[in-house]
């Protein structure tokens, strides 16, 4: 357990890692960021910093020997720097975690494992191996490289008579998985914490609308029903206990159907704080930044209630050119994240709107605040 006044390392240094360095200070605790880029917003809020390259042994020594806990901020940490800092300080969550959730074909395999459904999938190596999952899965279907794929990067989405030397072309001839289309009405995610002696947290589920493969907007409460919400929960139970995960993540789902006819599939895990958990930081008792540093210090789990309802909005681009206008809003929360160039489909900034539960969203429409 850490005390006040000791030191998280944070691998990365965007903006989670910044703000999860803001909610360090604020419960007194300091932060030193590791990250190759000289430009870190993170580096802007931390105590001390290390810029260099995750394999660089010697740096990665220096920077495990200025903290108590080890903590990352995206998943695609080298597994052998994982495996090196572990060796040296405690690595939360833990490489296993790390491990699983990189792999878009262990993760897939490890929460079927779990008895909890996912889009069907089938490995796919080469150009045979597509054809074969095609005839196996069926198309519609999104080809997805196994590894460090984000925001919509390294998928093609195949349908019936698309020439499957393109789409393998498409992702770069690399290791992939072929899933069967998921024709979902809503996106949905949970965000929930662990602890090492197994006290869980879960937030409210939070819909997702995405733009361009991007994250634009997070509302709070989702359009789900009671028996939907109960199971993300169970599954993010599920998921953190057989992980042995120490740490705040995020399970992104596919809801499909309404009512008595609704059904939730797991797409993806995230081992980390998550966009669509920044509406906590103004709308629940506890932002998923101090519940993940309460989490890895090993300190009680805060409070998740929601305070109202919320609608977070990115500012991508441009978009963040409001920020005064955003300013001037009542009910509006604005956060900047300290990044110099404005360029397109980078995330700047974003807002958070909270009103009243039962109230009209000020804005106009309840569900495009
Ligand atoms: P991912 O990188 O796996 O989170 O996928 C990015 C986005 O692509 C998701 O948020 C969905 O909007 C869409 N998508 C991914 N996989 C599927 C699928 N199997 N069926 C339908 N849409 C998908």
């Amino acid at each position: 357990m850490l005390q006040p006044g000791n030191t998280i390392g944070i691998l990365g240094g965007g903006q989670l890692g910044r703000m999860t360095a803001l909610a360090a200070a604020q419960l007194g605790l300091k932060s030193v960021i590791f990250c190759p880029e000289a430009a870190s917003p993170a580096f802007q809020v931390s105590d001390a910093h290390v810029c260099a390259t995750y394999d660089d042994w010697e740096a990665l020594a220096r920077f495990a020997a200025q903290v108590q806990v080890v903590t990352y901020e995206f998943e695609n940490v080298p597994l052998d720097t994982a495996e090196f800092l572990a060796q040296r300080v405690p690595l939360r969550p833990g490489a296993r975690a790390l491990a699983i959730t990189q792999d878009r074909l262990q993760e897939k395999t490890f929460i079927n494992g779990l008895g909890i459904e996912t889009a069907p999938f089938a490995a796919v190596d080469d150009l045979d191996g597509l054809h074969r999952a095609v005839a196996a899965i069926g198309l519609p279907a999104v080809l997805k490289t196994r590894r460090f794929g984000y925001d919509g990067k390294g998928q093609a989405t195949v349908l019936p008579g698309d020439d499957l030397a393109a789409a393998w072309e498409a992702i770069g001839r690399q290791s992939a998985i072929l899933e069967g289309f998921v024709p979902f009405d809503r996106e949905v995610s949970i965000i929930a914490a662990r602890r090492a002696d197994d006290a869980f947290a879960a937030y409210e589920v939070t819909q997702n609308v995405h733009r361009n493969h991007i994250l634009h907007t997070s509302t709070v409460p989702a359009e789900v029903g009671a028996a939907t919400a109960r199971q993300a929960r169970s599954f993010a139970c599920a998921i953190a206990g057989a992980l042995d995960y120490v740490g705040v993540f995020a399970v992104e789902l596919f809801v499909v159907g309404h009512g008595a006819d609704e059904r939730v599939i797991v797409n993806e895990i995230a081992p980390r704080v998550h966009n669509s958990g920044h509406w906590t930081q103004d709308g629940s008792v506890t932002s998923q930044f101090e519940q993940h540093v309460r989490a890895v210090a090993g300190w009680p789990l805060g409070e998740t209630g929601r305070i109202g309802q919320v609608e977070m909005t990115n500012l991508i681009g441009d978009d963040v050119a409001d920020w005064h206008e955003i300013l001037a809003e009542p009910g509006a929360h604005l956060h900047l994240y300290g990044k110099a160039e404005a360029r397109a489909g980078r995330k700047m900034g974003h807002v958070n709107r909270i009103w009243p539960d039962g109230a009209a969203c000020p804005r106009g429409s309840s569900k495009s605040c």
